[in-house]
C-alpha cells in the first residue's frame, strides 16, 4: 500500500503544483513494446516520437490512474471524461489506448500546454545538444526533504502560466518530460484517490 502524501511531506499545504507519479503499473500486450509505437527521428541520439496509439489489454488497467509500460501516465475513460468536464483540459490532453480489437480501454495523459522553463529555478543541468538534431536533454538536481522524498521548485511566472494539466519544457533521459498538474486538480484527485502519488513543487 502506498504511503499517504501528507505523511511524506510536512509542508504539503505550501506546494503550488505537483508532478504526476502514479504507481499502478499497466503493461502493453506481451508481443509489443514501447518502441513498436514510436518512430525514430534521429539516428544519433535515438530520439523518437509516438507515431501510433498504444495497444494494451483491458485487464492491464486495474485502477483509475496508472503508470504505463512506456513510463508515461494514464487514466480511465471515466476519469478522463470527468477531468474534461470540470477542469481546464481538452480531448487533446488525452490520447486513446486501445485493445487489439480497436476498443478504447484507457487514456494516455498527453498534456498540450508546455510550461515555462523550470531548469534555472531547479538547477537542472543542460546536457550537450545532439550534434545531429540539436535536441537537448536535462539532468536532475535532486532535492530531498527531511524524510528522503523528492521535491522541486517552480517560479511565480511559471505558476501564473500553468493550466490544470501541463508538460515541462525540459526533457530528461530518453527525452521524457515531466507531467505537472495544478494545485486545484491535485486537491480534486486526492479527494477521489487519496493513495495516488505526486511530487510537490514549491515556490522559489
Ligand atoms: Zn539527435
Amino acid at each position: 500500500m502506498n504511503r499517504l502524501m501528507k505523511n511524506l511531506y510536512d509542508n504539503l499545504d505550501e506546494a503550488k503544483a505537483f508532478g504526476i507519479s502514479f504507481t499502478n503499473f499497466a503493461y502493453f500486450y506481451d508481443d509489443l513494446n514501447t518502441w513498436d509505437f514510436h518512430t525514430r527521428i534521429c539516428n544519433m541520439c535515438r530520439r523518437t516520437y509516438q507515431s501510433q496509439d498504444y495497444l494494451a489489454p483491458r485487464v492491464s488497467f486495474k485502477k483509475p490512474t496508472s503508470i504505463l509500460e512506456s513510463l508515461e501516465f494514464g487514466v480511465s475513460q471515466e476519469l478522463r471524461d470527468d477531468l474534461i468536464e470540470k477542469f481546464d483540459t481538452t480531448e487533446k490532453d488525452f490520447r486513446p489506448i486501445r485493445s487489439k480489437r480497436g476498443e478504447i480501454v484507457y487514456y494516455q495523459i498527453t498534456p498540450q500546454h508546455v510550461m515555462q522553463p523550470l531548469h534555472e529555478v531547479n538547477e537542472w543541468p543542460q546536457k550537450d545538444p545532439c550534434v545531429a538534431c540539436g535536441s537537448i536533454q536535462y539532468g536532475f538536481h535532486e532535492q530531498l526533504n527531511e524524510k528522503g522524498e523528492y521535491f522541486y521548485y517552480i517560479s511565480q511566472d511559471a505558476l501564473n502560466d500553468m493550466h490544470d494539466l501541463n508538460v515541462t519544457h525540459e526533457q530528461f533521459r530518453f527525452y521524457m518530460p515531466m507531467y505537472i498538474i495544478s494545485r486545484r486538480l491535485f486537491d480534486y484527485l486526492m479527494e477521489l484517490y487519496p493513495r495516488t502519488h505526486y511530487v510537490p513543487f514549491y515556490l522559489k
